[in-house]
């Protein structure tokens, strides 16, 4: 089992991917990502440049253009996981205590409802991609 390193608060964006982001390589690159979960990788969790940013348009060296922002998504994701930064586990287990103690509960937009995809999120948790996807599949 490989092992990634993720900034906390991509254990949201990751799981919701559907496609979209902010360039087509950054989209190909988190499709990589997306799959590689399918095998249940070994995580690390740290609050700087990760396996996601690498391809990202607004990473700049270990930071982030909005840093300020994306910090404070990852503090709070730790905080409400219960979980120390360089903590370590498995992609499902890390996924499972996600929808636990944050999208089950509500609790994903106080973390980052002022995020740019923030609409694909709700849509998600609405049910509403998964209509559409069928619908589309139907035409
Ligand atoms: S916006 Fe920032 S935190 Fe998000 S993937 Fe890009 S560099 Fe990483």
């Amino acid at each position: 089992m490989s092992g990634i390193k993720l900034r906390p608060h991509h254990l949201l964006c990751v799981g919701y991917f559907e496609g979209k982001g902010y360039s087509d390589s950054f989209s190909r690159s988190m499709e990589q990502i997306k799959e590689l979960t399918l095998q249940n990788p070994g995580i690390t969790l740290q609050c700087c440049a990760d396996e996601v940013c690498r391809a990202c348009p607004n990473r700049v060296g270990n930071a982030c253009r909005t840093q300020e922002k994306v910090m404070r998504y990852d503090r709070e994701v730790l905080r409400l996981l219960e979980i120390e930064e360089e903590g370590c586990s498995d992609w499902k287990s890390l996924r499972n205590l996600t929808e636990e103690k944050i999208l089950n509960c509500g609790k994903r937009r106080q973390i980052c409802g002022d995020c740019a995809w923030d609409e694909i999120c709700r849509k998600n948790e609405d049910g509403t991609i998964h209509e559409n996807t069928l619908q589309d599949s139907r035409e």
